[in-house]
């Protein structure tokens, strides 16, 4: 055998131990990605089976946020009632009131509809998201048939005797909650419903900035933004943030309604409205006009103290601002943060500022369970 020979068949050699290597390796992992599929669909199989679970359902299911409406609590709506019109149910997105100017410019961007108006809710197939209240949800919620609450706030005053899905999550959005949903059960989102899906994570978590938020909210955002087509959450967000402080030809009521949640504590019915302002001479401005609006609303709304929130949250601002709708309502602010703020006559000024969910209604209901009504 000359040398020349010799070189040929090593070279070959080589290249026969090449492709069996690759062949393997291909091999190896065509099983590992067929494995994983087979893992991924069995997954979703086990969440779907909890749809199994709530049996036929008659007639059509209404999907509901709280009342006076924010952008997390109607985008999830629309979000979860797309959801389940893709699974093949007969899904509808309701709302329980005129929708705020923030939620107004997110479905206006996403090309969608204001969900339909429900009056009464007696009788009907309900989904809460967002919320778990009767006192925030829909008249006559007490004789519908509630099947499911998907909401990140503490468990409400909801209940009922039939099977339900009840999925809490202590995440920034319920729209996250609703977007690993769509994950769960292997559901793609279009890209309006992800458009208003982005726009919910955002508006709740004023762009990833406020303490609840989450990693999983971060993710959401970052799936929802490129399946809608949103290049720049943070100029979207600008956009949204303007929109939702744009109080112009509204009434100093509207305002205080505008973001508005009812509550009850130690015999004490409360509520506190939320506004957003965009430097301290609007939010100053803002608190003055709260004041002349709280006897009024007080009578109409039936509540025992009222409170205005007014946050400033933006680039590098975190400032907020409560007002009191009376003496009593003032002691309560006095006693919860009479130490961290700042009183100029009219308002308490906290900086950083705080979350409604997380830090004043805790704070409010612990001092009215301590001193009771009579
Ligand atoms: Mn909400
Ligand atoms: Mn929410």
């Amino acid at each position: 055998m000359d040398k020349k020979t010799g070189a040929w068949r090593r070279a070959l050699l080589i290249l026969i131990v090449i492709a069996v290597g690759a062949a393997g390796f291909l091999t190896g992992r065509y099983i590992s990605d067929a494995k994983y599929r087979a893992e991924k669909e069995l997954d979703q199989r086990l969440s779907l089976s909890e749809l199994d679970g709530l049996g036929e359902i008659d007639g059509t299911i209404y999907v509901t946020g709280h009342k006076s409406p924010d952008a997390d609590t109607v985008c999830s709506s629309i979000a979860y009632a797309a959801l389940l019109r893709q699974l093949g149910y007969d899904a509808v997105p309701v709302v329980l009131g005129e929708i705020n100017k923030e939620t107004g410019f997110i479905l206006e961007y996403a090309g969608l509809d204001v969900p339909i108006l429900l009056d009464d809710a007696s009788a009907c197939n309900m989904i809460l998201v967002d919320h778990s209240e009767y006192i925030q949800s829909a008249e006559g919620l007490p004789d519908a048939h509630v099947i499911a609450i998907i909401d990140h706030h503490g468990d409400g005053s909801v209940t009922t005797g039939n099977q339900l899905i009840y999925d809490a999550r202590p995440l920034g959005s319920t729209a996250t909650i609703i977007w690993l949903r769509y994950r769960n059960y292997g559901v793609e989102t279009d890209p309006q419903i992800a458009c208003a899906m982005a726009g919910a994570v955002l508006s709740d978590t004023m762009n990833l900035h406020t303490a609840t938020t989450t990693f999983a909210d971060r993710e959401a955002l970052k799936e929802l933004a490129k399946s809608a087509g949103i290049r720049d959450t943070d100029a979207f967000y600008l956009e949204m943030f303007k929109a939702s402080i744009a109080y112009d030809g509204m009434t100093d009521e509207e305002i205080f309604f505008s973001d508005y949640k009812e509550y009850e504590s130690g015999g004490t019915a409360f509520a506190i409205g939320c506004i957003n302002a965009y430097d301290e001479d609007g939010a100053r401005d803002l608190a003055e006009r709260m004041t002349r609006v709280f006897s009024a609303a007080k009578l109409a709304a039936g509540m025992d103290m009222l409170f205005a929130q007014i946050s400033i949250l933006h680039d590098d601002l975190d400032i907020t601002y409560l007002v009191a709708s009376d003496e009593a309502a003032r002691e309560v602010l006095e006693t919860a943060f009479g130490e961290k703020a700042a009183y100029d006559g009219t308002s308490y000024r906290l900086e950083p500022g705080i979350s409604r969910k997380q830090v004043l209604v805790p704070a409010i209901a612990d001092i009215l369970e301590a001193y009771p009504k009579e």
